[in-house]
């Protein structure tokens, strides 16, 4: 089973890199890596599963102890992909920084680390109508001047 605990250490030293950085800069290229890793590493058990299972099956031997193991690894397996899986979602709803890198509410104008102007239209999870109702107020400023 050598292999198999090189896997979850390294799955989880993924997961524990990712949620240092949470509290400042979350870069979202490395969680979504992290998560394909886990999902291939989850499907990966599972193919593992099954064919200790046939083994099981053909060799009448009892492989139950294994097979007990390698569902308690998947189940924490998936309990990593959850915390990536929430890191992308919050993260999700932030824009970051171009100049310093700071990740900001989505609703800022301005960067609360740098004081930045923030370039919404990079935001490719940004809704349209609010891209729209932003343009517009700046259009008005520039009327007003
Ligand atoms: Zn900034």
């Amino acid at each position: 089973m050598g292999i198999l605990e090189d896997v979850l250490l390294n799955a989880r030293s993924a997961v524990d890199t990712v949620g240092k950085k949470a509290g400042q800069v979350i870069d979202i290229s490395k969680l979504r890596i992290a998560a394909a890793d886990l999902k291939s590493e989850i499907s990966r058990k599972y193919q593992i599963l099954g064919r200790v299972a046939y083994e099981e099956s053909v060799s009448g031997k009892d492989y139950s102890v294994n097979k007990a193991e390698l569902i308690q690894k998947i189940g924490e397996l998936k309990n990593d992909l959850d915390s990536v899986m929430e890191l992308i979602a919050s993260s999700g709803n932030k824009i970051k920084c171009a100049a310093c890198g700071a990740y900001n509410s989505k609703k800022a104008v301005f960067c609360n680390k740098c004081g930045e102007k923030l370039d919404t239209a990079e935001d490719e999870h940004m809704p349209t109508d609010e891209m729209i109702d932003f343009t517009e107020d700046n259009f008005e400023d520039d009327d007003l001047l």
